[in-house]
């Protein structure tokens, strides 16, 4: 047992191994004046030392906070980057993964990309993720189970004391938002029915929209007459399709995977400007079409070492999180083969901007929101992608690695009245043995 990786075990060897040493809620922490990743429990240090060694994902996380739930055998856990601008906000995962490193790695980088999103964004929010790990044994979908596990979410938000806000994400619905919420404040994108913001989707369109302007501007040239192709006709890519002809675009060339998707899309638009296609989940050759943008709206990872070299657009603009599927290596093939790419984690904010500050109250087309849509305020989306663009070309960075510059310096600032709140927040936490708990 001595010499166990801690790391490469499953999420359900791990619990095995916890309920073992008993441990029911653990954490790793970032000590600043000894530069060290603190670990709750004398057994989980390997996984602190792990933890300290990662020169690419851990980038000093304030705080990683995971509890086992009391039922379902199922990893709760709260990745809290860094909370100089606020609390961290970031929405909660439901997934699955093969091993603990797995887990601890897409919480680590989720939450550092909020902290990016948050910042560029000019929120006075931290940035990071939940993230709950599937038990393969508890069917995913079942209502009840769903229930407990997110009121159990909800539980361990309470728990940390507002640290960490949680939201909507990847496999988790408005429902689910709704029962975490009944067990705490800590969250927001809850139903309009409860007080919340609802759904972001078309918000998160018009963002997309914006980042296309602002890149077209950045050429000298407009929208107009324009040929989009557009990866994903769901939530967003619908939407997204219905501004661009408002915009007067020459062209859409749209696809997805379901059939069924592509026929309601082809009712909702009856336009001679669009051509539509059923495409096969792994091919991508519709991404090498002749246009001025391509929009990928689907999943993550569409831009690779296959796709970007076929790649004839001018412009990569769209709402998919993590377009990049090595965030270094493919933002400069992109920067290389001179394609202007305009970082997701700039034009997607939408959905995180329209649920942020719901708890300060809901107003009509809130001007608060509108302006990171408008073209002139300076954290809206029409500016900040022009200061990438301008800058990446003055100084000859790939525009992904020029944004999360940018977004590094804006994280740092301080909270204008709560001052770096979270990170007190986690020393109280620790101090008065939340693990025990
Ligand atoms: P969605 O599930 O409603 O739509 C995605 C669509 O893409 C689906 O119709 C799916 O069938 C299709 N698709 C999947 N793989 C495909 C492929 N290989 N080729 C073509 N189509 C494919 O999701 P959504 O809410 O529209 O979000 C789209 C992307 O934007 C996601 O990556 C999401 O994480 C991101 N995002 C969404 C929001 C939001 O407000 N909804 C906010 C920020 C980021």
């Amino acid at each position: 047992m001595k010499d166990m990786n801690l790391t490469n075990l499953s999420p359900k060897q791990f619990i095995e191994y916890l309920k073992k040493e008993n441990i029911k809620r653990f954490y790793f922490v970032y000590d600043e004046d000894t530069k060290s990743v603190k670990a709750s429990h004398k057994q989980l240090e390997p996984i602190a030392e792990f933890l300290q060694q990662d020169q690419r994902d851990f980038c000093k996380h304030e705080g990683i906070f995971v509890q086992l739930s009391s039922k379902y055998d199922t990893l709760l856990g709260a990745f809290v980057h860094r909370t100089n601008r606020g609390q961290a906000a970031g929405g909660v995962r439901y997934w699955s993964y093969d091993t603990i490193e797995d887990y601890l790695r897409d919480g680590l980088r989720l939450g550092m990309g909020m902290t990016h999103k948050n910042a560029l964004a000019g929120l006075w929010w931290g940035g990071g993720k939940g993230v709950m790990a599937q038990n393969p044994d508890v069917y995913k979908l079942d209502p009840g189970i769903r229930e407990f596990l997110y009121k159990e979410y909800g539980d361990l938000m309470t728990s940390l004391n507002g640290c960490y806000v949680t939201a909507e994400d990847v496999g988790t619905n408005v429902k689910d938002m709704a029962n975490i919420f009944s067990n705490t404040r800590f969250t927001t994108c809850i139903p309009h029915e409860k007080g919340g913001s609802g759904n972001p989707s078309v918000p998160t369109a018009r963002g997309v929209v914006a980042g296309m302007e602002a890149a077209m501007e950045f050429l000298g040239g407009t929208l107009g007459g324009k040929t989009i192709a557009v990866q994903g006709m769901g939530n967003v890519g619908s939407p997204l399709v219905k501004f661009l002809l408002e915009k007067n675009v020459g062209k859409i060339i749209a696809w997805d995977i379901y059939p069924d998707v592509v026929e309601k899309f082809k009712d909702q638009f009856p336009s001679d400007k669009i051509e539509t296609h059923v495409a096969k989940r792994d091919d991508h050759s519709l991404m090498s079409v002749e246009c001025d943008i391509l929009s990928p709206n689907a999943t993550g990872a569409t831009l690779n070492k296959n796709t970007i070299p076929e790649i004839k657009a001018k412009v990569i603009c769209g709402a998919a999180n993590n377009q990049l599927e090595d965030p270094m290596k493919d933002d400069l093939l992109i920067h290389e083969r001179g394609i202007l790419y305009v970082p997701d984690f700039l034009t997607n904010r939408m959905g995180i901007v329209n649920c942020a500050d719901e708890s300060a109250g809901f107003v009509s087309n809130d001007p608060l929101i509108e302006r990171h849509l408008s073209k002139d305020w300076e954290y809206s989306i029409h500016q900040m992608t022009l200061n990438v663009l301008n800058e990446s070309k003055s100084i000859g960075k790939p525009t992904g690695a020029m944004a999360v510059e940018m977004a590094e310096k804006l994280s740092l600032e301080n909270h204008p009245i709560f001052g770096h709140r979270g990170k007190m927040i986690i020393a109280s936490l620790v101090k008065e043995g939340w693990e025990k708990k």
